[in-house]
């Protein structure tokens, strides 16, 4: 007998939850795109990105996922043969990587596995290695959605100053925008990725390139098409050129919703430590779980696993019965496990994933955390106690 005829819980890491006034804020005719209050809508969205990034530098907005901000990154900056080093945490710099080499990089990847974070020095003999300053850029992910590794950003430039190297830093913060502490100019990034649908709580539909002033100049040596061209995007001469077409009117009426709650409700900061104290109820669940049988965090150091989403490993096979069950006994659907072990791409069936960003507030994550633990025990699958004690008592501490 399915128990699941309440609301539905969506705990992927991404689409995330779409909040109400979200999708009444979208819940409307279409408008004038020439003229009127869009316009000064659209001003207003830039001015918030740029106060979620932390940054000075201007937002671009482009229709497109995750994977069209790499794309519009690697056009304005790549030309064939340029050198590029990649930082891989799991599988999304591998994937920026993909997207790289059919405009002719040469990229060369540090592979630091699956379930750690970028190590610092070794980037760092990496770059006092290349004398010349050949390397143009070093690519890294700030939070991989697919491992749950939360990486150092801040260190990274550190890392690149310390060896002296001239390579820009460009981060993808597509799963951690909103949901993780990132000052993308205190720290030092020269361009950061990010999308709609995960900390920015918005359907997918959007993404975003914030371009800081040396890779903006780094620019001038790439031809993109007048779609990605960055240097049309920031001078648009009219409104349609923000777009280089049609505005994405309703994705844009949802997403200032989004950075009104963000920013003016809620205010950045405090959704960066609600974040932390949902990822933290989740771990301590999983801490306790692991206590018999073989779940466990993927990541291994704490400090180390992101508050954006915790992928989860089981003993072959649990992860996908477990997925299963969730779904159709209680309406909570978990995000599937990304395969993470040498070359095999797909999916695993030895991982699950919960996604704990954007839209969310103790119930929601308590309830999804009290869902699996009832999964654990239909299903027989061996668990340690006491994950909901913990979870709560991290609830009760939050200050
Ligand atoms: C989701 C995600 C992507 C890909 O975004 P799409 O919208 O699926 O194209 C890239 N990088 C990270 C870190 C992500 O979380």
């Amino acid at each position: 007998m399915s128990l699941a005829f309440g609301r539905e819980t969506l705990a992927i890491p991404g689409p995330s939850m779409i909040p109400d006034r979200v999708l009444r804020a979208m819940h409307q005719p279409s408008p004038d795109i020439y003229d009127g209050p869009l316009i000064d809508l659209t001003d207003r969205i830039k001015a918030d990105l740029q106060a979620v990034a932390r940054t000075r530098a201007e937002a671009l907005i482009y229709i497109g996922n995750g994977h069209a901000g790499w794309e519009a990154v690697l056009s304005n900056l790549v030309v064939p043969g340029d050198r590029l080093l990649a930082l891989a945490t799991g599988r999304f710099t591998k994937g920026w990587v993909e997207m790289a080499k059919p405009f002719g990089a040469a990229v060369e990847t540090l592979d630091f596995g699956a379930d750690r974070g970028i190590e610092l020095a070794q980037v760092e003999d990496a770059l006092r290695a290349d004398k010349d300053g050949a390397i143009r850029a070093v690519l890294a992910v700030q939070v991989d959605t697919a491992s749950s590794v939360r990486n150092d950003i801040a260190g990274l430039r550190a890392a690149i100053d310390a060896a002296g190297h001239p390579a820009l830093l460009l981060v993808d913060c597509i799963a951690s925008l909103a949901t993780e502490v990132y000052e993308m100019d205190a720290w030092g990034a020269d361009v950061t990725v990010a999308a709609c649908q995960k900390g920015l709580m918005t359907p997918p539909g959007l993404a975003f390139n914030f371009v800081g002033p040396r890779a903006y100049d780094a620019a001038k040596r790439a031809s993109p098409t007048g779609y990605w061209d960055w240097r049309i995007r920031t001078r648009p001469e009219v409104y349609y050129l923000n777009f280089y077409g049609t505005a994405p009117t309703h994705h844009l009426f949802g997403l200032a919703a989004a950075l009104d709650m963000l920013l003016r409700d809620e205010g950045i900061e405090a959704a960066w430590a609600r974040h932390d104290t949902h990822a933290a109820a989740v771990r301590a669940a999983v801490e306790a779980w692991s206590a018999a049988g073989d779940l466990r965090c993927n990541v291994r150091l704490p400090a180390e696993r992101s508050n954006a989403v915790t992928a989860i490993r089981t003993a072959p096979n649990d992860a996908d019965t477990l997925r299963a069950w969730t779904k159709a006994q209680a309406g909570v659907t978990l995000g599937v496990g990304i395969g993470l072990d040498s070359a095999t791409a797909g999916l695993a069936n030895d991982l699950f994933r919960i996604g704990h960003m954007g839209h969310l507030s103790p119930p929601m994550i308590l309830g999804t955390l009290a869902t699996v633990d009832a999964g654990l025990k239909a299903l027989g699958i061996a668990h340690g106690a006491g994950a909901l004690d913990a979870a709560a008592q991290v609830v009760a501490e939050a200050r």
